[in-house]
């Protein structure tokens, strides 16, 4: 019989199946011959006591026993081509995993997309880098595969359906990305694999009959007796469907007004913002670790922090082990940021987002702007950044501990940030109670994190776009827009995920919906 194992060994030894091998044969008291084969179900690192273990679950298979490895393939995906239309609006997470959900359910999808493919899309992004020129339709957020695309790629979630977790994961190995994703605790994919993998996705959506239009741009929704009736595009012309799956992200202001202008029922939702911390990759290690230097088997060193400040949560966000920090603005006039990292996490530095929770009493200032509040209140820090910075795609940068004590930093060395810094007291870009709390809750990090509160840290401001300042309320049963029939809002940019993951899962969950409203055989 195969045998089920929880163990815990050393680095060196998970990372060589030989050694593996050789441990498993002694704990088992067999000669190692009679190991056929031994399959990783999950792999999470220990790191809390001085000598680091890896925790494996695993089954051994043994000699003479039928051992048949699984093979993940891809659904069986149907020819859509003369089958009945439906518009997905945006080419994110959300939208590409509605669209392949659709097709399985034998729909088609027209999915329609402002950004460019992922090719196009990176001049574009050396654009923002080098010369400081933003797209507005083509950047970090925007084009083939959404923001996920140029990511760190990190596929956890607090979702705790396992279930359609695993079966997003699955759909990711089937469109080539490596199995450790299925098996590690913290999976990542990268942002140096993630575009063949898009790619990958949308020419099966064409190889079914579904359609992707690039460079494509919905501009207006239109809407007869509260029903969806089609989009008109930025060229004017209109696309016809009776049902609209609204992908279009967090960051997709235009939408939001649109629908604020059509009166389309939107709120006002809070979200968190803050700056993004950047530590030397090896100080973060030797916190985590415990150790002056990691190895050669252990991965580079995640965190994840949280603390309650003046009743506020102050978390850690995104965090990207061996990573770079992004300047993600999607407009001129805004500086942003977020962060990716190469699938070997191999960049001298650690970045994540530290940001504090707010509340929408925080955007009174702003209520003029009705359900836009939390969204105007994001654009005037976005705004104010940029002006402070330089008025370029320099973002506002300070040392760590020069921010806790209101000082201005004298020199800011090269960081990960390629478009630069300019040394701002960050206290200027936030407001008052914003800056006291992140004062505040880096010297308790730095109490929790022995290391972590240093000048070799640099915070650079703001991370705004931590999920979506509007949310687009949604009948929870049928998913159906409150008010217009036929409107499916979807993914993070409608408040329904946070996250490549969840956006994936509430993808397919709106392409469910519509197949049992066309009356489909859904299993
Ligand atoms: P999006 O990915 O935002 O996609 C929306 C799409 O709609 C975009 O492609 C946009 O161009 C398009 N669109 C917008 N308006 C229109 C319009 N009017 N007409 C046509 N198309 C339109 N999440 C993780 O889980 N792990 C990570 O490691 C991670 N790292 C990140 C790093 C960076 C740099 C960024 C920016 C984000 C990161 N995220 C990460 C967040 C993650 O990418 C998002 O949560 C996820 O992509 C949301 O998916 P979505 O499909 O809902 O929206």
């Amino acid at each position: 019989m195969p045998k089920e194992l929880l163990i815990q060994v050393a680095p060196e030894v998970a990372a060589n199946a030989q050694l593996l091998n050789e441990h498993l044969a002694k704990l088992l008291h067999v000669n190692r011959s009679e190991i056929q084969h031994v399959s990783i179900l999950k792999r999470s690192i220990d790191a809390r006591q001085k000598a680091i273990k890896i925790n494996l679950k695993i089954t051994v298979f043994f000699q003479d026993e039928p051992f048949v490895e699984d093979k993940i393939e891809l659904p069986d995906y149907k020819n859509v081509a003369n089958a009945q239309e439906v518009i997905v609006v945006g080419a994110g997470p959300a939208g590409l995993f509605a669209a392949l959900q659709l097709i399985e359910l034998g729909v088609k999808p027209i999915v329609i997309e402002r950004g460019k493919d992922v090719r196009g899309r990176r001049r574009d992004l050396k654009a923002i880098n080098v010369d400081h020129v933003v797209n507005e339709d083509s950047n970090y957020c925007f084009g083939e595969g959404g923001a996920g695309t140029y990511s760190d790629g990190k596929l956890y979630t607090r979702s705790k359906k396992r279930g359609d977790v695993d079966r997003i994961l699955t759909l990711f190995v089937a469109f080539g990305a490596t199995p450790d994703i299925m098996v590690d605790a913290h999976p990542h994919i990268g942002t140096n694999k993630l575009p063949q993998i898009i790619q990958d996705i949308r020419e099966k959506i064409i190889e079914c009959g579904g359609k992707v239009l690039f460079e494509t741009r919905v501009t207006d929704i239109l809407i007869k007796n509260n029903e969806v009736q089609g989009v008109v595009t930025q060229n004017g012309d209109t696309i016809e469907a009776k049902k609209i799956i609204l992908a279009t992200g967090h960051s997709a202001r235009d939408i939001f007004e649109l629908l604020d202008r059509k009166k389309v029922f939107i709120e006002a939702k809070p979200f968190a913002l803050g700056v993004r911390a950047e530590h030397p990759q090896s100080l973060i290690d030797s916190i985590q670790y415990s150790c002056d230097f990691r190895g050669d088997f252990l991965p580079p060193a995640p965190y994840s922090i949280v603390k309650q400040v003046n009743g506020r949560g102050m978390y850690s966000f995104c965090m990207c082990p061996g990573g770079v920090i992004a300047p993600c603005a999607t407009s001129p006039g805004e500086v942003v940021t977020n962060g990716w990292s190469p699938s070997k996490r191999d960049q001298a530095t650690a970045n994540s987002g530290i940001v504090v929770e707010l509340k929408l009493e925080d955007f009174k200032p702003f209520a003029k702007f009705g359900a836009l509040a939390g969204m105007e209140f994001q654009k005037s820090i976005e705004q104010k950044a940029w002006y402070l910075a330089g008025q370029t795609q320099k973002v506002p940068a300070q040392r760590m501990i020069d921010f806790t004590q209101g000082k201005v930093s004298k020199d800011i060395p090269k960081t990960s940030y390629v478009p630069g810094t300019t040394s701002v007291e960050l206290g200027q870009v936030f407001p008052g109670f914003l800056t006291q709390i992140m004062r505040e809750g880096f010297v308790q990090f730095g109490k929790s994190m022995r290391g972590y509160l240093t000048n070799e840290a640099i915070l650079h401001a703001p991370e705004s776009r931590t999920s979506s300042p509007v949310r687009i309320p949604r009948d929870n049963e049928t998913l159906v827009h409150l008010q217009i029939k036929g409107l499916y809002p979807c993914g993070e940019g409608a408040g329904y995920a946070g996250g490549i993951i969840s956006a994936a899962i509430d993808g397919e969950k709106c392409a469910l919906k519509i197949a049992e409203a066309l009356g489909l055989a859904v299993s």
